[in-house]
């Protein structure tokens, strides 16, 4: 019975090198990512602002990338944000959150999920802000609502019009009640930039969803998503096993959100600049068509938009 051992022994050899699938440190290190017509070169995919050629799908980017493309390379500054304690719940599941932390932190260059950063787009001063989904699922826990809450306040302070590009999967539930508090402290926040009167422009990117979208990223001015995000409260099977009704593949994608009011415009990622300036310009009756026949374009940002609201 040799034979039938080798046999057997040489079978599940072969099955392990068959069954051999990259790691997810080995995708992330590769040059070559995979999408609709399979393999892709990450340079080529970067060339075309991570948008597949083919099939249109917007990859996700980092906080830094989507700078890249909103204000153009290197052409803004990342603004410090204040770092709470870490781990104030010395939380512990599978892993530690102190752990989970360093990890994030160590992949993605960012000490939380939230980057905020502040440059120059046609002229107007902009205070933008973005999430990182690669950092825990772009959840949100007190570092991130401070970042949020600093991003609002350096506005106020400048008086620029403030910009997000919100992600993630929701409040961070390794910090329980205090990521919560930040839903009440962020919408606080932006309630403050309201009252002064300065633009808060919104766009959905892939995919936004709990907490986020129930607080902070549903109160713009304006909401524009990326075509074919997800916009969401509570996930899709959770719905369908409340209701009992079979949902469309549609529900919740940024044009099915769209249809139902909850977003004023989809757009593409290579229009995602121009159609943010516009609609700032709009507001801040500046460098507009629309407001050529204004006397004396004052050269300051903001003037009050109460005309435009009314
Ligand atoms: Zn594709």
């Amino acid at each position: 019975m040799n034979w039938l051992t080798k046999a057997i022994n040489f079978g599940e050899k072969i099955k392990k090198i068959l069954k051999k699938r990259p790691s997810k440190e080995d995708i992330e290190n590769s040059d070559w990512t995979s999408c609709c017509k399979g393999p892709i070169l990450k340079k080529d995919l970067e060339d075309n602002l991570w948008v597949c050629n083919s099939c249109g799908k917007h990859h996700r980017i980092n906080c830094r990338q989507r700078f890249n493309i909103f204000f153009g390379k290197n052409n803004y500054e990342i603004l410090e944000t204040p770092q709470p304690t870490d781990d104030p719940l010395n939380w512990v599941d599978t892993k530690s959150y102190k752990d989970r932390l360093k990890v994030a932190r160590k992949k993605t260059n960012q000490h939380c999920a939230v980057m905020i950063a502040k440059g120059t787009v046609d002229g107007i001063e902009i205070t933008a802000g973005a999430i990182n989904f690669d950092f825990i699922g772009g959840s949100c826990g007190a570092a991130e609502s401070e970042a949020i809450i600093y991003g609002a306040q350096h506005a106020i302070d400048n008086q620029t019009p403030y910009v997000f590009f919100p992600c993630g999967g929701g409040q961070r539930m390794f910090e329980s009640p205090i990521a919560l508090a930040g839903m009440t402290r962020t919408t606080l926040a932006i309630n403050e930039l309201k009252k002064s009167r300065l633009p808060y422009v919104v766009c959905f990117v892939d995919p936004c969803a709990g907490g986020i979208t129930a607080s902070f990223a549903m109160l713009g001015d304006i909401h524009f998503a990326e075509r074919g995000c997800l916009i969401a409260f509570a996930g899709k099977r959770v719905i369908q096993a409340t209701v009992k009704e079979e949902l469309s593949p549609e529900f919740q994608t940024a044009e099915f959100v769209e249809k139902h009011g909850f977003v004023d415009r989809v757009i593409d990622r290579k229009n995602l600049k121009k159609e943010i300036v516009t609609i700032l310009e709009i507001l801040l009756k500046k460098n507009s068509e629309i407001h050529s026949e204004l006397p004396n374009e004052t050269s300051k940002n903001i003037e009050p938009t109460t005309k435009v609201a009314s």
